[in-house]
């Protein structure tokens, strides 16, 4: 008698073969049997089935990039990823998180947080136990909570750098002994389990307070004997959100320590506007770097680095104009009754607010920006941009935007993608995702609340690039699902799952690939003191189970908490 069948599902095992219909069988936490033959079928009992027949049977996702540092210690659910399917979550990248932290620095460590993700610190204040002070502390709270999936989390370089420099010196130049003693606190916490170390080297990361995140100019001499130390343990990642300016001289001591530790080291591997070639560059310094013995694995996104602005959301293109700054502070119903009325509209509208840099270019990209729309279309055609629609219209863009925005009682969303769209498509995403090193990630499940939610990506790897996809190749459904199981899987040595096969956990979804969709984010007022987040819904999850047990059935969720702190590689 085996604990649970699923009968007659089409089986895409994690491998990248082609889909097979088949039976499963779990006992206990493990996958025992799988049938192996088209069509092939389990003898014997269960003492539960599931009928899978003409549903997609699929690895549990294993989501390799998020930021539920501080979700994780309240929300069992670990929304949104848990509702689409993952069960297996790495977080602590992008070189934040919470521990170590002595008690002096939780403010700081928060708005750290709170500027580089936009993750409400007043939700963060309040949602956080703050049981612990080291690293491997953190890693006792994080174990003593059960959740819908296995969380395993990375030591955050600005954490850590704030613990050894102080927090207001976090971003000067360390000393040999500044660097001895971070190296030795990243030792012990990934002995204690980490899943390795983070750390940032873009400009866009800055605190609330406008600092630069603390690390972010780092020496290369510190990056790697950080590095080492980690290498010290016999286990662990190195992840990297970097601008990439000088890419020959941070791949020079990214290769150092993957050459000298023999793990990996990972980076953001995205297309930007400026230089929308650069990453085919990014790819062959890769290969060469990994034709020399290293390990380095770009991690590509699955849906472009994105803005979704909306009257809810943190920006949009009126929010700096002084008409608007009026009535910001109003309940949204209430702001959307004075944005109806045509003295506000033409207020806001006649007002040519004095933007520099950055915010000037995103607030008037009308070219790159569309209307999200309800399902929501992540790669639109140029024509379907607010400026096209104005130029058809012959109306002016901001006109379009604002009443785009004020759509859906002013809940609809504009989006913005910033990085991979350069060229209006996702053919220079398939091209990276294609290449043999890379690994899928960047879904930044947890954070940037007030701007864009995309811990779905899971969900449409297989709904857009498998199934919808109309504006280039799609992935074949093996393909986009290996992607996000095995793959992911085996960047952080986690190979007792990812693939539908006996012995391994029995981390499983079953699709209804029909009903499989994402509905348009939403902004809600569920985090810890009311704090707002953008979430987004799945459909077509006929079941996912995560050790044994189904944790969610038809989209609800049903209680079951299997899901564990993983502490370092889980072997086989
Ligand atoms: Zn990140």
């Amino acid at each position: 008698m085996f604990d649970l069948i699923i009968r007659s599902g089409t089986l895409v095992d994690g491998t990248g073969a082609p889909p097979r219909i088949g039976d499963i069988a779990i006992d206990g936490d493990r996958i025992v049997e799988v049938t192996t033959t088209d069509g092939g079928h389990i003898d014997g009992a269960a003492r539960r089935e599931i009928d899978a027949d003409g549903q997609t049977v699929t690895p549990g996702w294993v989501d390799v990039h998020t930021h539920y540092d501080g979700q994780a210690t309240w929300d069992p659910e670990l929304s949104p990823s848990g509702w689409h399917g993952v069960t297996t979550v790495v977080m602590g990248n992008c070189g934040v998180g919470f521990a170590p932290a002595r008690a002096s620095q939780r403010e700081w460590l928060i708005q750290l947080m709170e500027g580089v993700e936009d993750i409400p610190g007043t939700a963060l204040a309040e949602g956080m136990s703050w049981n612990w002070e080291s690293f491997p502390e953190y890693l006792d709270e994080l174990d003593s909570m059960r959740r819908v999936a296995d969380v395993s989390a990375l030591v955050p370089h600005g954490a850590v750098r704030a613990y050894v420099m102080g927090e207001r010196s976090a971003n000067d130049p360390a000393t040999e002994a500044d660097i001895a003693a971070m190296g030795a606190i990243v030792r012990e916490g990934v002995a204690a389990g980490a899943a390795g170390f983070s750390t940032t080297r873009t400009l866009l990361h800055r605190a609330k307070d406008g600092e630069l995140a603390a690390g972010t100019t780092a020496g290369a001499e510190e990056l790697i004997a950080i590095g080492l130390a980690m290498g010290e343990t016999g286990h662990g990642v190195f992840e990297v959100a970097s601008d990439l300016f000088d890419p020959r001289s941070e791949f020079a001591w990214m290769e150092t320590i993957s050459r000298e530790t023999g793990l990996a080291v990972t980076f953001g591997c995205l297309q930007n506007d400026l230089q929308p070639e650069q990453w085919r560059r990014l790819l062959d310094l890769t290969d060469a770097a990994n034709a020399g013995g290293a390990r380095i694995v770009p991690q590509v996104a699955g849906r472009p680095a994105c803005l979704l602005l909306g009257f809810e959301s943190s920006a949009h293109p009126f929010i700096l104009h002084q008409a608007y700054r009026e009535i910001a502070g109003l309940p949204l119903a209430e702001r959307v009754v004075r944005l109806r009325t045509p003295e506000v509209r033409a207020a806001i509208l006649d007002e040519e607010p004095q933007l520099t840099g950055i915010a000037a270019f995103l607030l008037s990209s009308f070219h790159k920006l569309f209307p999200l729309g309800d399902p929501p279309e992540y790669e639109p055609a140029p024509e379907a941009s607010v400026a096209a629609i104005a130029a058809r219209q012959g109306r002016r863009a901001q006109e379009v935007a604002y009443d785009l925005m004020l759509e859906q009682n002013g809940r609809a969303l504009l989006y913005l993608p910033l990085l991979g769209y350069s060229h209006g498509n996702f053919d220079a995403m398939a091209e990276m995702l294609d290449h043999p090193a890379a690994v899928l990630g960047l879904g930044d499940g947890g954070a940037h609340c007030g701007l864009l939610c995309d811990a779905g990506l899971p969900t449409f790897m297989l709904s857009h690039w498998a199934r919808d996809r109309s504006r280039g190749a799609r992935l074949p459904l093996a393909t986009a699902v290996r992607h996000q199981t095995r793959r992911t899987a085996e960047l952080y040595g986690f190979t007792d799952r990812g693939l539908l096969a006996p012995g391994l956990l029995a981390d499983v979804n079953v699709i209804d690939m029909d009903a499989l969709g994402s509905l348009a984010p939403e902004m809600v007022y569920d985090l810890p003191a009311g704090g707002r987040r953008l979430i987004q819904r799945a459909t077509g999850y006929t079941a996912t189970i995560k050790r044994g047990l189904v944790t969610r059935e038809a989209d609800e969720s049903t209680g079951e908490r299997p899901g564990r702190l993983l502490r370092g590689p889980q072997p086989a």
